[in-house]
């Protein structure tokens, strides 16, 4: 790509940009003189379609009109709602349907998988996660040891960057896991890091997991709407995110659920239930002897909250309409273009850690911010223009293709540069 740097350049971009039609589709938080933020946290908080409230206001309405009955007359009945976000959620992550199931928060996801794939043994028992794993992560795997009986520091490994270096290296995963595969029941990965925007190879990791009989899980939060992660082919056995980021479905939204279809069909495997992962034909038969739903759905709990699936399907209804293709190829070439005009800067008190190579990331660039200055994030948000800090010394930008321009990309570096 050959990028110039001149707001006519930026502006030219977006005049030719065929998803530039979307950014009006979503609300943009204004400044008190109403101008419009420079929003670039779509990795932490996406932004609210226009659509939403319309969504929601259905399930209101119908809720008000037809109380308990909604369940079969409304609009969209609540008794199969969730199955109206499968299809388009499974295309975002590259699933087959069966594979997927929205329900529950992230975490919570991650430990009703756990209770499946992660069955530790006397000696094979050790979880394997980055050691810049999203808090929540390490916190939750853990607590699963712990609640195994395991010492949490002798069963925990971390896979971390060499010496000197940011990003992770695959050929340290092959390692710690030929050395120590014996011991090791569980690879917990995050397949694009929180913190420095890496994007890893997921099927070479289900395949390095796999060689040596361990369970490989993915946490997708920053992967789902962002990358196209193709986790049916990748082979990993299961993997869980949230709608809130890229997805774009409200604070604290409904999470995403993958099983692979290798495992969706075996009722043999240890999972916790409820009546909503009992067999829909008979589930209002009651006094019933429990019967698992097959697939992803097998491993719902309880009858899901519809106002948060409205919110889902607002969004996710934009994406199949739009295609992850498209975005890709949007997002691709944004980034592309923050990362040139940051590199343009002449000032050694920056420097980008996320890998350059596009398909080894998303749309999200880590700067690194020299002797750890916070100042420089305070600055940047004085000046209109949201992006998140990180500790220790991390500034996150995301510019996002549903409604992130080459414009804003081209003001908020003009801006970074000059508080430098
Ligand atoms: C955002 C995020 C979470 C948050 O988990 P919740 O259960 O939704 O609060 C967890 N893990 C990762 C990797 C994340 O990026």
């Amino acid at each position: 790509m050959i990028y110039q740097n001149t707001f006519a350049y930026a502006k030219q971009q977006d005049t030719e940009d065929e998803l530039s039609y979307l950014r009006e589709q979503f609300h943009i938080p204004k400044d008190k003189n109403g101008n419009d933020w420079l929003y670039f946290t779509g990795n932490s908080l996406g932004l609210q379609p226009k659509n939403t409230q319309k969504y929601i206001q259905q399930e209101l309405d119908d809720w008000a009109k037809y109380g308990v009955e909604g369940h079969f007359e409304a609009k969209n009945p609540w008794m199969s709602y969730h199955e109206l976000l499968t299809e388009n959620m499974a295309e975002i992550v590259g699933a087959k349907p069966i594979e997927v199931v929205v329900m529950n928060t992230l975490t919570t996801n991650l430990h009703l998988l756990m209770v499946s794939f992660y069955q530790p043994k006397k000696t094979k028992y050790k979880i394997v996660i980055e050691s810049d794993a999203f808090p929540s992560d390490r916190y939750a795997v853990q607590s699963q040891l712990k609640f195994h009986g395991f010492d949490v520091d002798e069963g925990l490994i971390e896979w971390k960057p060499r010496k000197g270096e940011d990003l992770l290296n695959i050929e340290d995963l092959e390692t710690i896991v030929s050395e120590q595969g014996d011991e090791i029941a569980l690879l917990l990965i995050g397949g694009v890091n929180y913190y420095t925007g890496q994007s890893l190879d997921l099927k070479r990791i289900a395949e390095i997991g796999h060689s040596k009989k361990c369970f490989v899980g993915i946490d997708l939060a920053h992967g789902a709407g962002n990358i196209s992660p193709d986790l049916h082919n990748s082979g990993v056995d299961f993997a869980a995110w949230c709608s809130y980021k890229y997805l774009n479905a409200g604070p604290g939204s409904l999470g995403g659920l993958f099983v692979h279809e290798k495992h969706g069909y075996n009722k043999e495997l240890p999972r916790f239930s409820g009546w909503w992962n009992h067999n829909k034909e008979t589930r209002f038969n009651m006094r019933q002897p429990f019967d698992v739903m097959p697939g992803a759905e097998g491993w719902q709990l309880s009858n899901p909250p519809i106002l948060s699936m409205a919110a889902i399907k607002a969004s996710l209804d934009m994406f199949a309409e739009v295609g992850m293709e498209a975005l890709r190829k949007k997002s691709e070439k944004l980034t592309g273009y923050f990362e040139f005009l940051i590199n343009e800067i002449d000032s050694d008190e920056i420097k980008i850690i996320t890998p350059k190579n596009p398909k080894e990331r998303g749309c999200q660039l880590s700067i690194q911010v020299k002797n750890a200055d916070k100042r420089l994030h305070q600055k940047l948000t004085k000046n209109n223009i949201i992006t998140d800090w990180r500790e220790p010394d991390v500034i996150r930008c995301a510019p996002v293709p549903m409604y992130n321009s080459f414009e804003d990309v081209y003001r908020m570096v003009e801006v970074l540069k000059g508080l430098l």
